[in-house]
Protein backbone atom coordinates (compact mmCIF):
# COMPACT_ATOMS: atom_id res chain seq x y z
CA UNK A 1 0.00 0.00 0.00
CA UNK A 2 1.15 3.72 -0.81
CA UNK A 3 1.61 5.87 1.68
CA UNK A 4 0.84 9.46 1.15
CA UNK A 5 4.30 10.84 2.86
CA UNK A 6 6.05 9.41 0.13
CA UNK A 7 4.44 11.36 -2.76
CA UNK A 8 6.25 14.98 -3.37
CA UNK A 9 3.75 17.23 -5.37
CA UNK A 10 3.95 16.15 -8.86
CA UNK A 11 3.43 12.01 -7.94
CA UNK A 12 0.31 12.82 -5.64
CA UNK A 13 -1.10 15.30 -8.74
CA UNK A 14 -0.60 12.30 -11.20
CA UNK A 15 -2.16 9.81 -8.49
CA UNK A 16 -5.10 12.09 -8.37
CA UNK A 17 -4.96 12.87 -12.22
CA UNK A 18 -5.43 8.80 -12.43
CA UNK A 19 -8.18 8.84 -10.60
CA UNK A 20 -10.30 11.38 -12.51
CA UNK A 21 -10.23 14.02 -10.13
CA UNK A 22 -10.02 18.14 -10.65
CA UNK A 23 -6.62 19.39 -10.74
CA UNK A 24 -7.23 21.14 -7.72
CA UNK A 25 -7.42 18.04 -5.53
CA UNK A 26 -4.08 17.65 -5.32
CA UNK A 27 -3.37 21.06 -3.50
CA UNK A 28 -6.32 20.56 -1.18
CA UNK A 29 -4.42 17.03 0.13
CA UNK A 30 -1.23 18.62 0.03
CA UNK A 31 -2.33 21.52 2.69
CA UNK A 32 -3.94 18.95 4.96
CA UNK A 33 -1.02 16.47 5.16
CA UNK A 34 1.30 19.47 5.23
CA UNK A 35 -0.03 22.41 6.33
CA UNK A 36 -2.80 20.84 9.10
CA UNK A 37 -1.06 17.99 9.62
CA UNK A 38 -3.79 16.19 9.09
CA UNK A 39 -3.41 12.24 10.26
CA UNK A 40 -6.88 11.08 9.62
CA UNK A 41 -7.85 10.99 6.23
CA UNK A 42 -11.80 11.86 8.05
CA UNK A 43 -10.46 15.63 9.12
CA UNK A 44 -10.06 16.03 5.23
CA UNK A 45 -13.75 17.71 5.16
CA UNK A 46 -12.87 19.14 1.91
CA UNK A 47 -12.16 16.38 -0.04
CA UNK A 48 -15.46 14.30 -1.73
CA UNK A 49 -16.29 10.97 0.98
CA UNK A 50 -15.81 8.32 -2.18
CA UNK A 51 -12.14 9.90 -2.96
CA UNK A 52 -11.49 10.03 0.96
CA UNK A 53 -12.72 6.09 0.50
CA UNK A 54 -10.19 5.16 -2.19
CA UNK A 55 -7.24 6.73 -0.55
CA UNK A 56 -8.17 4.81 2.60
CA UNK A 57 -8.77 1.48 0.20
CA UNK A 58 -5.47 1.99 -1.71
CA UNK A 59 -3.30 4.41 0.17
CA UNK A 60 -2.05 5.22 4.31
CA UNK A 61 -0.89 8.38 5.03
CA UNK A 62 2.35 7.02 6.54
CA UNK A 63 1.88 8.24 10.02
CA UNK A 64 3.77 5.91 12.70
CA UNK A 65 2.64 4.71 15.47
CA UNK A 66 4.51 5.45 18.89
CA UNK A 67 6.21 2.45 19.91
CA UNK A 68 7.57 3.76 23.55
CA UNK A 69 8.30 7.20 24.42
CA UNK A 70 10.59 8.42 27.49
CA UNK A 71 11.06 12.56 28.99
CA UNK A 72 13.61 14.05 30.94
CA UNK A 73 12.76 15.25 33.99
CA UNK A 74 11.90 18.67 33.20
CA UNK A 75 10.22 17.71 30.18
CA UNK A 76 12.05 19.41 28.17
CA UNK A 77 13.55 16.78 26.32
CA UNK A 78 11.29 13.33 25.06
CA UNK A 79 11.85 10.87 22.76
CA UNK A 80 10.14 8.28 20.81
CA UNK A 81 10.34 5.18 19.37
CA UNK A 82 8.24 5.11 16.17
CA UNK A 83 7.19 2.34 14.38
CA UNK A 84 6.72 1.95 10.72
CA UNK A 85 4.44 0.03 8.46
CA UNK A 86 6.95 -2.96 8.29
CA UNK A 87 7.31 -3.55 11.99
CA UNK A 88 10.67 -1.65 12.08
CA UNK A 89 11.19 1.21 14.90
CA UNK A 90 13.13 3.88 14.64
CA UNK A 91 14.23 7.21 17.33
CA UNK A 92 13.42 10.72 16.98
CA UNK A 93 14.15 13.39 19.95
CA UNK A 94 12.30 16.26 20.38
CA UNK A 95 14.24 19.29 22.45
CA UNK A 96 12.39 21.99 23.44
CA UNK A 97 14.99 25.28 24.23
CA UNK A 98 13.51 28.44 25.28
CA UNK A 99 13.55 30.10 21.74
CA UNK A 100 13.02 26.62 19.73
CA UNK A 101 11.80 23.19 19.31
CA UNK A 102 14.12 20.87 17.66
CA UNK A 103 13.51 17.41 16.18
CA UNK A 104 16.40 15.16 15.65
CA UNK A 105 15.51 12.64 13.33
CA UNK A 106 16.74 9.63 11.30
CA UNK A 107 17.20 8.69 8.26
CA UNK A 108 18.17 4.99 8.59
CA UNK A 109 16.99 1.94 10.52
CA UNK A 110 20.69 1.26 12.20
CA UNK A 111 23.76 2.47 10.52
CA UNK A 112 26.21 0.38 7.98
CA UNK A 113 29.09 2.76 9.43
CA UNK A 114 29.90 1.06 12.68
CA UNK A 115 31.62 4.07 14.54
CA UNK A 116 33.01 2.48 17.69
CA UNK A 117 31.53 4.83 20.12
CA UNK A 118 28.03 4.97 18.76
CA UNK A 119 24.83 3.12 19.78
CA UNK A 120 23.41 2.97 16.20
CA UNK A 121 26.37 1.50 14.47
CA UNK A 122 26.73 -1.01 17.30
CA UNK A 123 23.54 -2.02 16.07
CA UNK A 124 24.24 -2.83 12.63
CA UNK A 125 22.58 -1.85 9.30
CA UNK A 126 18.62 -2.82 8.95
CA UNK A 127 17.49 -0.56 5.64
CA UNK A 128 17.00 3.06 4.50
CA UNK A 129 14.15 5.05 5.36
CA UNK A 130 11.52 6.08 2.95
CA UNK A 131 11.26 9.94 2.68
CA UNK A 132 8.27 10.09 3.82
CA UNK A 133 9.10 7.87 7.07
CA UNK A 134 11.66 10.71 7.46
CA UNK A 135 9.23 13.34 7.02
CA UNK A 136 6.98 11.84 8.95
CA UNK A 137 9.16 12.11 11.94
CA UNK A 138 9.00 15.80 12.09
CA UNK A 139 5.53 16.00 11.45
CA UNK A 140 4.91 13.80 14.29
CA UNK A 141 6.47 15.92 16.71
CA UNK A 142 5.15 19.15 15.22
CA UNK A 143 1.80 17.06 15.77
CA UNK A 144 3.01 17.03 19.36
CA UNK A 145 3.38 20.83 19.83
CA UNK A 146 0.38 21.74 18.07
CA UNK A 147 -1.45 20.56 21.13
CA UNK A 148 0.19 23.03 23.38
CA UNK A 149 0.02 25.97 20.93
CA UNK A 150 3.55 25.43 19.93
CA UNK A 151 5.62 24.90 16.39
CA UNK A 152 8.32 22.97 15.44
CA UNK A 153 11.38 25.41 14.92
CA UNK A 154 13.97 23.38 14.19
CA UNK A 155 15.37 19.66 12.48
CA UNK A 156 18.91 18.12 12.83
CA UNK A 157 19.20 15.06 10.70
CA UNK A 158 21.39 13.70 13.28
CA UNK A 159 18.87 10.45 14.75
CA UNK A 160 19.65 6.79 13.56
CA UNK A 161 21.68 6.14 10.24
CA UNK A 162 24.21 8.60 8.11
CA UNK A 163 21.87 10.53 5.63
CA UNK A 164 24.35 11.03 2.91
CA UNK A 165 24.27 6.98 2.10
CA UNK A 166 20.00 7.73 2.08
CA UNK A 167 21.50 10.88 -0.42
CA UNK A 168 17.64 10.99 -2.69
CA UNK A 169 15.17 10.33 0.27
CA UNK A 170 16.93 12.90 2.49
CA UNK A 171 17.29 15.35 -0.26
CA UNK A 172 13.26 15.09 -0.78
CA UNK A 173 12.40 15.12 3.13
CA UNK A 174 14.11 18.21 3.35
CA UNK A 175 12.36 19.71 0.34
CA UNK A 176 9.53 18.08 1.25
CA UNK A 177 9.96 19.65 4.66
CA UNK A 178 10.81 23.53 3.69
CA UNK A 179 8.05 23.52 0.86
CA UNK A 180 6.14 27.12 1.03
CA UNK A 181 3.39 26.13 0.33
CA UNK A 182 3.84 23.38 2.74
CA UNK A 183 4.92 22.69 5.93
CA UNK A 184 7.36 25.75 5.13
CA UNK A 185 10.52 25.33 7.51
CA UNK A 186 13.14 27.81 6.86
CA UNK A 187 15.83 25.90 4.99
CA UNK A 188 18.34 27.63 7.58
CA UNK A 189 16.32 25.82 10.32
CA UNK A 190 17.77 22.65 8.87
CA UNK A 191 21.28 20.46 9.92
CA UNK A 192 22.39 17.39 8.29
CA UNK A 193 25.02 15.93 9.86
CA UNK A 194 27.26 13.69 7.77
CA UNK A 195 30.26 11.13 9.03
CA UNK A 196 31.98 12.54 6.01
CA UNK A 197 30.74 11.23 2.84
CA UNK A 198 32.75 12.50 0.17
CA UNK A 199 30.48 11.95 -3.05
CA UNK A 200 27.87 13.14 -0.84
CA UNK A 201 28.85 16.27 0.73
CA UNK A 202 29.88 17.17 -3.43
CA UNK A 203 26.56 16.54 -4.43
CA UNK A 204 25.13 18.29 -1.74
CA UNK A 205 27.33 21.59 -2.74
CA UNK A 206 25.28 22.01 -6.00
CA UNK A 207 21.86 21.32 -4.70
CA UNK A 208 19.61 24.46 -5.55
CA UNK A 209 17.87 26.18 -2.88
CA UNK A 210 13.67 27.73 -4.02
CA UNK A 211 14.55 30.37 -5.37
CA UNK A 212 17.93 29.62 -7.23
CA UNK A 213 21.29 29.82 -5.64
CA UNK A 214 22.54 27.15 -2.94
CA UNK A 215 20.22 24.85 -0.34
CA UNK A 216 20.52 27.09 2.63
CA UNK A 217 20.57 23.90 4.89
CA UNK A 218 23.54 23.79 7.51
CA UNK A 219 26.47 21.12 6.84
CA UNK A 220 27.61 18.97 10.33
CA UNK A 221 30.46 16.51 10.01
CA UNK A 222 31.15 14.19 12.59
CA UNK A 223 34.99 14.76 12.99
CA UNK A 224 36.15 13.67 16.15
CA UNK A 225 39.76 13.32 15.25
CA UNK A 226 42.10 15.51 13.45
CA UNK A 227 44.55 12.56 12.65
CA UNK A 228 44.14 9.68 10.40
CA UNK A 229 45.64 7.39 12.48
CA UNK A 230 43.21 7.72 15.21
CA UNK A 231 40.26 8.63 13.14
CA UNK A 232 40.50 5.39 11.27
CA UNK A 233 40.05 3.64 14.89
CA UNK A 234 37.11 5.99 15.95
CA UNK A 235 34.73 6.13 12.33
CA UNK A 236 36.09 3.54 10.04
CA UNK A 237 34.62 5.46 7.17
CA UNK A 238 37.61 6.82 7.00
CA UNK A 239 40.14 4.63 5.79
CA UNK A 240 37.62 5.15 2.46
CA UNK A 241 37.47 8.76 2.88
CA UNK A 242 41.10 10.11 4.74
CA UNK A 243 41.12 13.31 6.12
CA UNK A 244 42.61 15.22 3.15
CA UNK A 245 39.81 14.40 0.78
CA UNK A 246 37.06 14.98 3.48
CA UNK A 247 38.62 18.82 3.82
CA UNK A 248 38.62 19.24 0.21
CA UNK A 249 35.05 18.35 0.10
CA UNK A 250 34.34 20.55 3.05
CA UNK A 251 36.35 23.58 1.01
CA UNK A 252 34.67 22.67 -2.22
CA UNK A 253 31.32 22.41 -0.25
CA UNK A 254 31.94 26.47 1.72
CA UNK A 255 33.17 27.90 -1.45
CA UNK A 256 30.03 27.03 -3.70
CA UNK A 257 27.54 27.72 -1.04
CA UNK A 258 28.91 30.39 1.40
CA UNK A 259 27.78 28.64 4.48
CA UNK A 260 29.64 27.61 7.60
CA UNK A 261 30.29 23.90 8.51
CA UNK A 262 29.77 22.85 11.72
CA UNK A 263 32.33 19.98 13.11
CA UNK A 264 31.73 17.72 15.76
CA UNK A 265 33.79 16.33 18.07
CA UNK A 266 32.53 14.19 20.81
CA UNK A 267 35.79 14.22 23.31
CA UNK A 268 37.04 10.60 24.71
CA UNK A 269 38.79 10.33 27.67
CA UNK A 270 42.21 9.68 26.96
CA UNK A 271 41.48 9.50 22.92
CA UNK A 272 40.85 12.57 21.04
CA UNK A 273 41.16 15.42 24.42
CA UNK A 274 44.69 15.84 24.25
CA UNK A 275 46.30 18.95 22.84
CA UNK A 276 48.24 17.24 20.30
CA UNK A 277 44.61 16.70 18.60
CA UNK A 278 43.17 19.86 19.19
CA UNK A 279 46.65 21.46 17.42
CA UNK A 280 46.14 18.92 14.20
CA UNK A 281 42.37 20.60 14.86
CA UNK A 282 43.02 23.86 14.57
CA UNK A 283 46.00 23.27 11.68
CA UNK A 284 42.82 21.44 9.57
CA UNK A 285 40.60 24.46 10.19
CA UNK A 286 42.36 27.08 9.63
CA UNK A 287 41.43 29.35 7.17
CA UNK A 288 37.69 27.25 6.75
CA UNK A 289 34.75 28.98 7.49
CA UNK A 290 34.29 26.74 10.12
CA UNK A 291 32.62 26.61 13.85
CA UNK A 292 33.36 23.23 16.48
CA UNK A 293 30.74 21.20 18.41
CA UNK A 294 32.65 19.75 21.41
CA UNK A 295 30.25 17.24 23.33
CA UNK A 296 30.99 15.05 26.25
CA UNK A 297 31.15 11.39 25.24
CA UNK A 298 27.33 9.98 25.83
CA UNK A 299 28.69 6.14 27.43
CA UNK A 300 26.87 3.14 25.23
CA UNK A 301 26.77 -0.20 26.39
CA UNK A 302 29.45 -1.85 24.50
CA UNK A 303 31.97 0.46 23.96
CA UNK A 304 34.31 1.41 27.22
CA UNK A 305 35.39 4.92 26.54
CA UNK A 306 34.47 7.26 28.74
CA UNK A 307 33.54 11.35 28.14
CA UNK A 308 36.49 13.42 29.02
CA UNK A 309 37.58 14.90 32.61
CA UNK A 310 36.91 18.85 33.16
CA UNK A 311 40.43 19.60 32.67
CA UNK A 312 41.11 17.67 29.51
CA UNK A 313 37.94 19.94 28.00
CA UNK A 314 39.76 22.62 29.22
CA UNK A 315 43.34 21.84 27.91
CA UNK A 316 41.85 21.05 24.82
CA UNK A 317 39.85 24.43 24.28
CA UNK A 318 43.06 26.25 25.76
CA UNK A 319 44.40 24.93 22.30
CA UNK A 320 41.40 26.10 20.10
CA UNK A 321 41.43 29.79 22.15
CA UNK A 322 44.81 30.24 21.16
CA UNK A 323 44.74 29.46 17.32
CA UNK A 324 41.22 31.30 17.04
CA UNK A 325 39.05 28.16 16.40
CA UNK A 326 35.49 29.15 17.05
CA UNK A 327 34.14 26.31 19.32
CA UNK A 328 30.99 25.74 21.31
CA UNK A 329 31.04 23.64 24.31
CA UNK A 330 27.69 21.25 24.20
CA UNK A 331 26.02 20.32 26.81
CA UNK A 332 23.90 16.91 26.08
CA UNK A 333 20.83 16.69 26.56
CA UNK A 334 18.53 13.60 27.67
CA UNK A 335 21.43 11.62 28.61
CA UNK A 336 19.18 10.21 31.48
CA UNK A 337 16.57 9.14 29.15
CA UNK A 338 18.91 7.12 26.91
CA UNK A 339 18.41 10.06 24.13
CA UNK A 340 22.13 9.17 22.64
CA UNK A 341 22.00 7.70 19.34
CA UNK A 342 20.46 4.47 19.23
CA UNK A 343 20.04 3.84 22.87
CA UNK A 344 16.13 4.05 23.25
CA UNK A 345 15.81 1.29 20.15
CA UNK A 346 18.54 -0.81 21.76
CA UNK A 347 16.53 -0.73 25.30
CA UNK A 348 13.78 -1.94 23.34
CA UNK A 349 15.30 -4.59 20.98
CA UNK A 350 14.21 -7.23 23.74
CA UNK A 351 10.56 -5.89 24.46
CA UNK A 352 10.02 -4.27 21.31
CA UNK A 353 6.16 -4.39 21.94
CA UNK A 354 6.12 -2.35 24.84
CA UNK A 355 3.21 0.34 24.79
CA UNK A 356 3.80 3.70 26.41
N1 LIG B 1 25.50 9.41 10.83
C1 LIG B 1 25.53 10.82 11.01
C2 LIG B 1 24.35 11.38 11.77
C3 LIG B 1 23.84 10.59 12.94
S1 LIG B 1 24.91 10.50 14.33
C4 LIG B 1 26.82 11.23 11.67
O1 LIG B 1 27.57 10.37 12.12
O2 LIG B 1 27.09 12.42 11.69
C5 LIG B 1 24.68 12.11 15.07
C6 LIG B 1 25.83 12.59 15.91
O3 LIG B 1 25.89 11.86 17.15
C7 LIG B 1 27.19 12.41 15.24
O4 LIG B 1 27.95 13.58 15.38
C8 LIG B 1 27.78 11.27 16.04
O5 LIG B 1 29.17 11.25 15.94
C9 LIG B 1 27.25 11.55 17.42
N2 LIG B 1 27.31 10.44 18.35
C10 LIG B 1 27.00 9.15 18.13
N3 LIG B 1 27.18 8.42 19.25
C11 LIG B 1 27.61 9.28 20.21
C12 LIG B 1 27.97 9.13 21.59
N4 LIG B 1 27.93 7.93 22.18
N5 LIG B 1 28.37 10.21 22.26
C13 LIG B 1 28.40 11.43 21.66
N6 LIG B 1 28.07 11.65 20.38
C14 LIG B 1 27.69 10.57 19.64
FE1 LIG C 1 26.40 5.78 11.81
FE2 LIG C 1 26.66 8.33 12.56
FE3 LIG C 1 26.48 6.35 14.40
FE4 LIG C 1 28.69 6.58 12.90
S1 LIG C 1 27.91 8.07 14.40
S2 LIG C 1 27.59 4.68 13.33
S3 LIG C 1 27.82 7.26 10.97
S4 LIG C 1 24.90 6.96 12.98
Amino acid sequence: MSQLYDLDFPALQSLLESWGEPAYRARQLWEWLYVHLADDLNQMTNLPKSLRERLAGETSIGVPEVADTVQSEGGETRKDLLRLADGETVETVLMRYEDRRTACISTQVGCPIGCAFCATGQMGFRRDLTNGEIVAQALHFARVLRARQQRLTNVVLMGMGEPLLNYDATLSAIRRLTDPQGFNLGQRHITLSTVGIVPGIELLADEAGHRGGPLQITLAVSLHAATDQLRDQLVPMNRRYSLDALFEACHHYIERTGRRISFEWALIKGMNDTPQQAQALAARLAGLLSHVNIIPLNPTASYEGRPSSRAALDAFTRELDRRHIPYTVRLRRGIGIQAGCGQLRQRNQHNINRTP
